[in-house]
């Protein structure tokens, strides 16, 4: 089936070229209907991933940050009034990735998850399968090749390839293409991996890239760099992480190809938007930052805007039993609704309310 319709389509374009020889590849989603729009929030998740891709109607989660990012996660959709997730996408089930997915199952319903494997030994994919599980969605392993519309957009996986021991060489690699505009998530994804989607041949090319592995050393080869070509670059990492991301090998990479970087350790949450002939980018704080020395100089003064810790966590509280829950606690996935109430504030007020911590998730 596969094989026929690439049989198909290899001869419906070679008889374009043929009649039309001056007619140059059309990327599928090249024309953007009027009153279309396209927005990614990188959200400054720390040392973590966590992207979410807003096209018209439509809305995809790729990575949720780690599990002290639930609050921040459940928060952010909210003020968004993202209520449903066409897609939620686990790049690999490393915890600063999948953390804070099921917090976000809290606000939004899903209709499909993506993710390279099906089982992972962890709580916090424990956690996300629960929370699946009780939505009905069961988890995707999607392959190369695969694609499909996001609103207007069309995202199409590129990666892994292979899914190895080294989970993140088995990161999910995809492309996002709107209009003219293309944006290319890595997730963890390193010059093994990045070297096996070289090999397929896929065109990498890209306006945006979403630098792989926090911008670690094994990461942004040359060879991958100069297929993607990106005018501008995201990495999501944290201030003073023990890892030394990102390293001054792949931001001298970056520097060498005169990629525009931005960097969530400096200017806090990024949002790129786009017209689908060119990309902007704004950010919540250091707009001028040296983004491209890894030494950088930043304002610690300013504060982050979506999310206040000191006004205490959001926690889950199950009015029937008296006890309470971190949003990611998988007992919160087969919670009763009835019995099921949010509360954003400290431990001590939630226990002086009268209720108890939960044995499991130990908030
Ligand atoms: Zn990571
Ligand atoms: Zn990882």
């Amino acid at each position: 089936m596969k094989t026929a319709s690439k049989v198909i389509s290899c001869i419906l374009l070679c008889a374009l070229l043929i009649c039309h020889p001056i007619l140059g590849y059309a990327d599928p989603g090249s024309v953007v209907p009027d009153g279309s729009n396209f927005t990614i929030h990188f959200i400054d998740v720390g040392q973590a991933d966590a992207a979410l891709v807003l096209c018209d109607d439509s809305a995809m989660l790729v990575d949720g940050g780690n599990k002290e990012d639930s609050s921040l996660i459940y928060t952010y959709l909210r003020n968004l009034s993202v209520n449903h997730l066409d897609y939620i996408v686990c790049t690999h089930p490393h915890e600063d990735h999948i953390g804070g997915l099921p917090a976000a199952l809290n606000v939004a319903t899903v209709d499909h998850a993506l993710c390279p494997v099906t089982f992972y030994d962890s709580n916090q994919f424990e956690a996300f399968a629960t929370y699946l599980e009780r939505a009905g969605v069961p988890i995707t392993v999607p392959s190369p090749g695969d694609s499909f519309a996001l609103g207007s957009a069309t995202v199409e996986i590129l990666g892994p390839v292979y899914v190895t021991d080294d989970i993140n060489n088995s990161s999910i690699v995809l492309k996002i293409t709107y209009g003219d505009t293309s944006f290319l998530f890595t997730g963890d994804c390193s010059f093994e991996e990045e070297q096996t989607i070289l090999d397929t041949g896929a065109n990498l090319q890209s306006t945006v890239l979403k630098v792989g592995h926090h911008g670690s050393a094994s990461s942004t080869n040359y060879h991958f760099l100069y297929e993607v070509m990106p005018e501008c670059a995201v990495i999501s990492v944290g201030q003073n992480n023990p890892y030394g991301h990102p390293t001054e090998e792949a931001l001298s990479r970056l520097r060498d190809a005169d990629v525009k970087v931005y960097r969530t350790d400096l200017q806090g949450d990024v949002i790129c938007t786009s017209d689908g002939t060119t990309v902007s980018f704004s950010v919540e704080k250091n707009p001028d930052a040296d983004t491209l020395t890894a030494s950088a100089v930043y304002d610690a003064q300013a504060t982050p805007v979506n999310y206040n810790p000191e006004a205490g966590i959001e926690y889950v509280l199950n009015t029937n039993s008296h006890k309470f829950h971190y949003l990611e606690c998988p007992s919160v996935a087969t919670m009763k609704d009835k019995n099921k109430q949010y509360y954003q504030g400290t431990r001590e007020e939630v226990i002086a309310m009268g209720y108890e911590p939960c044995g499991r998730c130990n908030p």
